[in-house]
């Protein structure tokens, strides 16, 4: 049963990207319904791995009788495992020719539930081995992921990102932490040493502060270029990011915070003292109030850890 969604989920929060309407507009007037040609614009990097699909699908963990949401479902690699595994899968993929197949392949498909509760969320038990899928056409970046979740629920969240968006996805993952419990994520190796970077390495900065301060973030697997059709010129590793917010352990309020954390971070080669003056703390303030967190006066964002930052902040607001 194919199942059509409010307007609601995909009320745009914020426009990110106004040149995404543009985007999909030309994918719908150039590719016709039989055109499978992988479009490059799109991150169009599809898995041909079965057993890494599979490692994907385990990394979520148990998900009988949650809502899995995937983000760019594309031919359904990743899909059709957990769509037997899953009570509800929602799929979200842009291209207008992939959803269609993924709505055939998953048409007439309906949950079998058992008497026997979830004893996770209390709910009926999906059993069936007939999966259910529900297929978004949208851009993720403008869908509202709360209303995917049922009551009293938090999503589980997989995907093998597009990556010519990755960070406006973690971003946005973060942005609905309080809807989600887990996110399961394949992104370019790169980028996820940077968001696992621990600081005071070469690696660390705003992204690494930003997802460890919502998340555990955990490096499940490296995958080579071969691993997909068309292979990337990158390696790809799947993050598994555990929802765990750190705003009230450290003592902050997340949006003063996080643009405290932009400051610091504004320009790598600057001092966080010089960064911080740059986005207009008085200079003795800033000397004071880190001497008193423990930070020399020459360090940079890149070297300190967010309990001192934290500290930090706390100390200049007074
Ligand atoms: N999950 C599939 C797999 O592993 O084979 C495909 C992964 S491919 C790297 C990324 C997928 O995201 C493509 O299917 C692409 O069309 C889709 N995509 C690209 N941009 C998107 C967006 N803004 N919103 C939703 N899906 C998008």
């Amino acid at each position: 049963m194919l199942m059509r969604h409010s307007g609601r989920a995909y009320a745009p929060l914020r426009s990110r990207r106004p040149k995404v309407s543009l985007l999909v507009r030309r994918i719908r007037s150039n590719s016709g319904e039989t055109d499978l040609k992988h479009k490059p614009k799109l991150g169009q990097n599809f898995l041909v791995d079965a057993a890494a699909c599979a490692a994907i699908a385990d990394a979520l963990g148990d998900v009988s009788g949650r809502t899995v949401v995937e983000i760019g479902p594309g031919k359904g690699a990743i899909t059709g495992i957990l769509a037997r595994r899953t009570g509800r899968l929602v799929a979200i993929e842009l291209d207008r020719v992939l959803a269609a197949r993924l709505r055939e392949r998953f048409a007439g498909t309906a949950p079998v539930v058992s008497d026997r509760p979830s004893i996770e969320t209390d709910r009926p038990l999906v059993v069936s081995d007939r999966p259910t899928v529900e297929v978004i056409e949208a851009d993720v970046l403008e869908v509202d992921l709360a209303v995917l979740a049922r009551e009293g629920e938090k999503l589980a969240v997989v995907g093998n990102l597009p990556y010519y968006i990755t960070s406006d996805i973690l971003l946005r993952l973060f942005h609905f932490h309080g809807a989600i419990s887990r996110a399961v994520v394949m992104v370019q190796r790169e980028v996820a040493d940077r968001v696992a970077a621990s600081p005071g390495t070469r690696d660390y900065g705003l992204l690494s502060a930003t997802a460890q301060l919502y998340a555990r973030v955990e490096k499940v697997m490296t995958l080579p270029p071969s691993a997909f059709s068309p292979p990337p010129e990158v390696h790809s590793t799947v993050l598994r990011l555990t929802m765990r917010p750190r705003f009230a352990e450290l003592g902050v309020e997340a949006e003063g915070f996080i643009g405290f954390l932009k400051a610091g971070f504004a320009q790598k080669r600057k001092t966080l003292a010089k960064n911080l003056r740059a986005a207009g703390f008085d200079a003795g303030r800033v000397a004071a109030a880190m001497e008193a967190a423990g930070i020399a006066a020459m360090a940079r964002a890149e070297e300190i850890e967010l309990e001192r930052m934290a500290g930090l902040w706390r100390g200049l607001k007074g």
